[in-house]
């Protein structure tokens, strides 16, 4: 996706603070964090947002979760963390590629579920 910001990031072209890379997933630190750790992790293969994942490319959620609890591992985030993706408009989405917030380093107690 030509026009897409974590497409560009993902190949370098815009430079990120990367944590993590493997085949199929590119983890960095987000720009505007909302906690001491907060790391986003993204599907190199560009999908839109939660809602446009299905049985031909769910492959690449599971390799997100699996670089999660691998990153969490390396962040010391042992007591626990949160994960967060936002869904289009209605959802905060705000960058339409795919993409999990880890948050951690601190204990959250706003909780809506
Ligand atoms: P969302 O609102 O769920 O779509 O999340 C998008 C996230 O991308 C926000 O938390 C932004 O702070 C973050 N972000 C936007 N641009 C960049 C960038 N160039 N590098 C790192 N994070 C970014
Ligand atoms: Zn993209």
């Amino acid at each position: 996706m030509d026009d897409c910001l974590f497409c560009k990031i993902i190949a370098g072209d815009i430079p990120s603070t990367k944590v993590y890379e493997d085949d199929d997933v590119f983890a960095f630190r987000d720009i505007n964090p909302q906690a001491p750790v907060h790391i986003l992790v993204v599907p190199k293969e560009h999908i839109c947002c939660a809602q446009a994942v299905n049985e031909s490319n769910s492959a690449c959620v599971a390799r997100c979760f699996e670089a999660i609890a691998k990153i969490a591992r390396a962040e010391g985030l042992d007591n626990g963390y949160r994960v967060v993706n936002n869904c289009g408009a209605d959802g905060g989405q705000t960058v339409m590629h795919l993409h999990f917030h880890l948050l951690g380093g601190m204990k959250f107690s706003d909780k809506m579920i």
